[in-house]
């Protein structure tokens, strides 16, 4: 079979609902056909495995322990049940993945531990929130402050700047907080601010970091990156008894080999952000206000809801529940006709 190809079919349909509801892309795709033969042992024994941990010890110039996970919420719940014992709780946006969208995975994983929201500014924590709530308890009951989490790009589409990060993390330290990020669109970040995933992580104090690929082009698979190598004892076990440990590890492993032994994180990461930023520009140049900067690979724009229903009704899926204003959002597959036919049926519906 021929590795799936970014298409150029414009009817309008799920383009820029999610950068999810795009397909393999072709050298995740070569990568899961190449591992496809012969026999390997089971449960992350094989060779694939190995190459991908190694390739992400590589990109983070440092010997981290790596496990690999089905998904984000499985990696953001299983970090923070290591990070907190019980009684615990950890800081993160209001926004955040771990609040919002995972179903209280994190509370369920960690045996009740408790979230913290913390005030935002474009999705970006503000570090003075983490004082704040770090020492506004320290009485016996009040949930014990213990983690911080970050998301790096942030779920509206933002980037912490390193000196951002930094603050936050100095600030996080200060008050004894381990940090975690989750970088479901990491390489997105890493494309835009250009330094190092270095830079971007353990070097600013980061703990441990959910690493994703599925919205960067592989088919499923996270991966759990541990800087701080002590905290790392025994995630084995958690991932095994959470149902987190592929049998057929390599299927997992292989994408990841395909697209960081051939830099196509970095092509595909780069060309979904100027696809985004080409689109925002379409939108305001027809007059319409967007809503956050466009850092990565998403567009938070401001539509009259008349324009929501015109665009609907001709098709095209996007969603208005996150951050206060419609959500487009761009993947590997984002092609310059998909950018003109939205533009175009935004242009007519305005009309
Ligand atoms: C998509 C996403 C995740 C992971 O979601 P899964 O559906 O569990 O893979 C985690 N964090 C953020 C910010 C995300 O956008």
């Amino acid at each position: 079979m021929l590795p799936m190809s970014a298409t150029n079919d414009v009817t309008p349909g799920f383009q820029f609902a999610s950068d999810n509801t795009a397909g393999i892309c072709p050298e995740a795709w070569q990568a899961l056909e190449q591992a496809n033969t012969g026999f390997t042992p089971g449960y992350g024994e094989d060779t694939y495995t190995q190459r991908a941990a190694d390739l992400i010890r590589d990109l983070f110039e440092t010997d981290c322990e790596v496990f690999f996970t089905f998904n984000g919420t499985a990696a953001n719940s299983l970090i923070l049940a290591t990070l907190c014992r019980s009684y615990h709780s950890a800081v993160c946006s209001s926004v955040a993945h771990v609040e919002t969208d995972e179903c209280g995975g994190p509370e369920f994983f960690a045996h009740g531990i408790k979230l913290l929201t913390a005030d935002h500014q474009q999705g970006l924590i503000i570090p003075d929130e983490v004082t704040r709530i770090a020492t506004q308890r320290t009485d016996i009951h009040y949930p014990k402050t213990r983690a911080l989490t970050i998301t790096q790009p942030t779920e509206l589409g933002t980037v912490y700047s390193l000196d951002e990060l930094k603050t936050l993390c100095d600030t996080a330290k200060q008050h004894d907080l381990l940090i975690h990020m989750d970088g479901a669109r990491f390489a997105n970040a890493l494309v835009s601010l250009d330094r190092t995933p270095a830079e971007m992580t353990w070097k600013r104090g980061v703990d441990v970091l959910s690493l994703g690929s599925t919205k960067l082009g592989s088919p499923v698979g996270d991966a759990v990156v541990f800087f701080n190598r002590d905290l790392a004892d025994e995630f084995d076990y958690r991932c095994k008894q959470a149902g987190q440990l592929a049998s057929k590890m390599r299927f997992l492993a292989a994408p990841w080999v395909g697209l960081y032994q051939s830099g196509a994180y970095r092509t595909h990461a780069a060309h979904a952000n100027a696809m985004a930023k080409q689109l925002a520009e379409n939108l305001q140049s027809l007059g319409l206000e967007i809503a956050y900067p466009t850092h990565v690979n998403a567009v938070f724009v401001h539509m009259p809801q008349p324009l929501v229903d015109a665009l609907h009704a001709r098709g095209w899926h996007f969603y208005g529940f996150i951050g206060g204003a419609q959500r487009l959002m761009c993947s590997w597959a984002t092609t310059p006709q998909h950018i003109d036919a939205l533009t175009a049926d935004i242009q007519q519906a305005l009309a």
